[in-house]
């Protein structure tokens, strides 16, 4: 099985199988909504923040595999993490979405598996539409308030 054959099963079992969706989560400290409208893509995200820490991550949405699989990936990845790094992470996804070789492959877990979707731009905003909610919603918690809603239309 090739590299490219195996980061597509991860992928369409991330999107069979999504990890930490929900449509709600108890306690929630920030309740993000994203949408990608080039593609349709809809996330709504929720996080939970316990001593600094990324307690809890769920997402909700519809649209494309890629977008949903991504977030699902991307929930497993940062769940636990503090603050500051889940930015980090979602900072070296962005940046491994423009080509770049991320720099903490390791721990990205199946977030690496998206790389090859950096090759197709129209693709690229529907990998990050997860990440950049969870970017938003870090920064929307560290502002004070607990609620944002952006469309990606750029
Ligand atoms: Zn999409």
């Amino acid at each position: 099985m090739s590299m490219e054959d195996l980061y597509q099963e991860i992928i369409l079992d991330h999107y069979r199988k999504p990890k930490n969706r929900a449509p709600a989560l108890d306690n929630e400290d920030v309740h993000v909504h994203h949408s990608n409208p080039l593609c349709g893509d809809e996330m709504d995200l929720r996080v939970r923040v316990v001593d600094g820490n990324l307690d809890a991550v769920v997402f909700d949405g519809e649209g494309c595999s890629i977008s949903q699989a991504s977030a699902s990936a991307m929930t497993q990845a940062v769940i636990g993490r503090e603050l500051k790094d889940g930015l980090e992470l979602a900072e070296d996804f962005r940046l491994m979405m423009h080509g770049d070789e991320p720099s903490r492959a390791d721990d990205l877990l199946d977030g690496v598996a998206f790389q090859g979707v950096s090759k197709f731009p129209v693709r690229v905003k529907c990998a990050l539409l997860g990440w950049m909610a969870l970017r938003d919603a870090i920064e929307t918690y560290q502002s004070g308030a607990s609620a944002h809603s952006v469309t990606h239309d750029d």
